[in-house]
């Protein structure tokens, strides 16, 4: 089951800004900037951890950061661990070229959350067709574009505007603006994915 609930209350337990929730996320209402600390817990921040503690809270923001749930991170995991190359750096390039994050990328939405209601909701085509799944993996080429019918919406042209503030398309992306259409130029590489916790944590955590 991909996560429900309060986003804020999410990055709280996690004591890490998430940008879950658009452009709340760059406000001072940000309960992250607000130093709200964690829910239920009445001092400002936990306990030290032990190795497999922070292998654990590491693995939670990171999947609560691309919102899905335990068993789909977990299989995302399982196919980056049969691809060739660092296993870490292919689960990034994995939950990166997924559609509901492109379509967060490329500023269709200014949350995951939302990118990924608009493609359950039949708003966008990739190469031409319709296509409802946000879990599913694009790759270089393909074209990513919102239905006819949507590009012209004040819905589409305000989200677009949001987010060029909040998040800088990422240059393995092109997007034109008017035609409200982008393209996957080529895979991210190292470097490009700024997750909000160490990777490489999250292979130690599943290889126990
Ligand atoms: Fe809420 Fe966004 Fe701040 Fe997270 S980063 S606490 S979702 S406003």
């Amino acid at each position: 089951m991909r996560q429900t609930g309060p986003s804020c209350r999410i990055c709280r337990r996690e004591e890490t800004k998430l940008f879950l929730k658009g452009e709340r996320c760059l406000k001072a209402k940000c309960a992250i900037d607000r130093d709200r600390g964690i829910p239920g817990v009445h001092k400002k921040s936990r306990a030290k951890l032990s190795d497999y503690g922070v292998q654990l809270r590491a693995k939670q923001k990171i999947r609560k950061h691309y919102g899905l749930g335990e068993r789909q991170f977990r299989k995302v995991f399982g196919t980056a661990s049969q691809k060739k190359g660092i296993t870490s750096f292919m689960l990034l390039v994995l939950l990166e070229m997924r559609l509901d994050n492109i379509v967060y990328r490329m500023g269709f939405a200014p949350s995951r959350a939302q990118a990924r209601q608009m493609v359950t909701h039949g708003h966008i085509r990739v190469n031409g067709r319709r296509v409802n799944v946000p879990s599913f993996t694009l790759k270089a080429g393909d074209v990513i574009e919102l239905k006819v019918a949507e590009r012209s919406s004040a819905l589409a042209v305000k989200n677009i505007e949001i987010t060029e503030n909040i998040n800088k398309i990422p240059e393995w992306i092109s997007f034109d603006k008017d035609a409200k259409k982008g393209q996957i130029v080529r895979l991210p590489e190292q470097g490009e994915i700024q997750p909000p916790a160490d990777e490489q944590l999250v292979v130690e955590l599943y290889s126990k």
